[in-house]
């Protein structure tokens, strides 16, 4: 098992996670965009030579938990990482967008966040 889906596994569920310690400034952390409703930044374990998240400042700790008052948000959320992507120069080979659910999604942290990977070639279907 790879340590990515035993982490997920061991995820506690609920309550504050490291990205609310992140949004709140409590960790360091570069923020490579900021708005009112979200902020993106570099994955800290890159599995792709660019990997960056899309996370809500409003704490939906995964995608089943979003309600249909979240559309806007949710919808937000792939725009702005599409912009990002376009900056970083990954736009115009391609890339992929991975949204982690619970266990079987190998989902570790509970807040829900947009993994936005790009500069190589993906394979299907994933592991
Ligand atoms: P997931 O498995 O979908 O819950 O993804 C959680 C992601 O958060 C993983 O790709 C981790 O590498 C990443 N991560 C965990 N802690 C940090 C951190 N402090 N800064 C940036 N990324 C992090």
């Amino acid at each position: 098992m790879s340590d990515e889906v035993e982490k997920a596994q061991q995820a506690e569920r609920g309550g504050d996670t490291i990205f609310g310690k992140i949004l709140r400034k409590e960790i360091p952390c570069n923020f490579i965009h900021e708005d009112d409703s979200c902020v993106a930044f570099h994955d800290i374990s890159p599995q792709a030579p660019i990997h960056f998240l899309v996370i809500p400042r409003k704490p939906i700790a995964q995608l089943s938990l979003a309600e249909d008052g979240d559309a806007k948000l949710l919808g937000h959320l792939m725009l702005v990482g599409k912009k990002i992507a376009k900056d970083l120069g990954i736009a115009d080979d391609g890339y992929r967008v991975v949204i982690n659910d619970g266990k079987n999604g190998a989902q570790s942290v509970f807040h829900l966040h947009l993994h936005f990977l790009g500069g190589r070639q993906m394979r299907w279907p994933p592991g």
